[in-house]
């Protein structure tokens, strides 16, 4: 039997940074890695965006973008961190409105951004198409390459003298995760960063969401910032109906990585042809000389959706009574994103600290009502 202060379970991008930074603090940390690949972050775009579907999504992803910003100039060249910039894109006076508004959001939380008029998005991006109303340029957002990342935070993690048990844990309880290879470990919490799995603990109040990207060949000085049209935030509030969304962003390499859909009810981890389709229509409708790109390669991958949106981050209480378990899941197409703050804020949670942005809503137990009102 093997002895820790805290497993973590899973080592996507969300548990590699709670691993690591549990280690900084000195804590005896263990990481249990059961797949072959690394779930949702081998199949990431890697925005890391400011969002603001809810004030709480807000707070976290800008918390979370200052936290990237902060280590930007410590990261490997392969994490491919770049300060592109995100422009929301509006297709026509309705959507300038919505700028507009984000605009003001945005000012009076302290998020840079600027308002683009139609002459202004086409200076910015030329290959868009010329009708579009214009848009709002938020120029500290930025792009990383989700696994590099994952990797360097579990590098660090292991260098500050983390133990990584490369076997699948088939039960995590009290205190003790049992592994496929017949391991036991033993800690005083568990940590469950399982990304869209539910096997440990079934109550998990998640629902797969399942995405396609496509990537081109490469075509440098293509796309200078990250493309959103502002229909994918209405896209990404849907609970039910499958949706795509005109979501493009360039890589270091040139390369241009398309999105996005948004899936519920679809496991089949294959690429959907009609949904892909749509996908990329939409892309050219933005930007019509991508229908004369070669894309090179499809995949698919899933998200870990809860009912508000908003990710699982600490005590599982009111999911579960054993007050071993703890929470690092559920964070949708935000994990890669939000995976810095979640990793302050489990760590502040476990030395009971006050962390440096409100907890309250990240915290498992407010899901206990919300599946009460789900189901009644
Ligand atoms: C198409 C698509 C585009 C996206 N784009 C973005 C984006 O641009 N920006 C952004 O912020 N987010 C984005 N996301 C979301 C982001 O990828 C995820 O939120 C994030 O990767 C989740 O990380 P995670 O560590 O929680 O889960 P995962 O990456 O899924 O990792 C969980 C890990 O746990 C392991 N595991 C599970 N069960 C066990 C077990 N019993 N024992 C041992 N190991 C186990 C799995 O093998 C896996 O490696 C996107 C997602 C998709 C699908």
């Amino acid at each position: 039997m093997k002895s820790f202060d805290i497993v973590v379970v899973g080592a996507g991008i969300v548990g590699c940074a709670v691993a690591r930074e549990l280690s900084r603090a000195g804590m005896r940390v263990g990481i249990v890695e059961g797949g072959a690949h690394r779930g949702a972050t081998a199949a990431g775009m890697g925005h890391v965006v400011v969002m603001d579907d809810s004030p709480a999504q807000l707070v976290l992803t800008q918390y979370s973008c200052s936290l990237w910003r902060k280590e930007a100039d410590h990261l490997p060249v392969a994490v491919e961190y770049e300060g592109f910039g995100t422009i929301w894109i509006a297709a026509n006076d309705e959507e300038m409105e919505e700028v507009h508004a984000k605009h003001a959001i945005y000012a009076q939380t302290g998020v840079v951004s600027a308002v683009l008029n139609a002459a202004e998005l086409v200076m910015a991006e030329p290959n868009l198409r010329k009708d579009l109303a214009g848009g709002l340029l938020v120029p500290h957002d930025a792009v990383i390459y989700p696994p590099a990342a994952a990797e360097f935070f579990l590098s660090e993690a292991q260098r500050l003298g983390a133990a990584l048990f490369r076997s699948r844990a088939v039960q995590a309880s009290h205190g003790e995760v049992s592994l496929e290879d017949g391991t036991l470990l033993q800690a005083e919490r568990i940590v469950l960063a399982t990304g869209t799995e539910c096997d440990l603990l079934s109550a998990l109040p998640l629902q797969k969401r399942k995405g396609h990207l496509a990537i081109t060949d490469r075509y440098p000085g293509f796309l200078c910032h990250q493309l959103v049209e502002l229909g994918y935030l209405k896209s990404a509030h849907k609970l039910v109906a499958d949706s795509v969304a005109f979501n493009i962003q360039p890589r270091q390499t040139g390369q241009l990585l398309i999105g996005s859909s948004r899936q519920y009810g679809d496991d089949d981890p294959g690429v959907d042809a009609a949904i892909l389709r749509q996908m990329l229509e939409r892309a050219v409708s933005y930007m019509p000389a991508l229908a004369g790109m070669s894309v090179l390669r499809v995949w698919t991958g899933f998200r870990a959706a809860t009912l508000d949106k908003l990710p699982l981050i600490g005590p599982a209480a009111g999911l579960s009574d054993d007050t071993s378990l703890w929470l690092a899941a559920g964070f949708e197409g935000l994990g890669i994103t939000n995976a810095l703050g979640a990793a302050r804020l489990l760590l502040d949670g476990l030395l009971n600290r006050t962390p440096e942005i409100d907890a309250g809503p990240y915290l498992p137990a407010r899901m206990v009502n919300r599946m009460e009102i789900a189901r009644a």
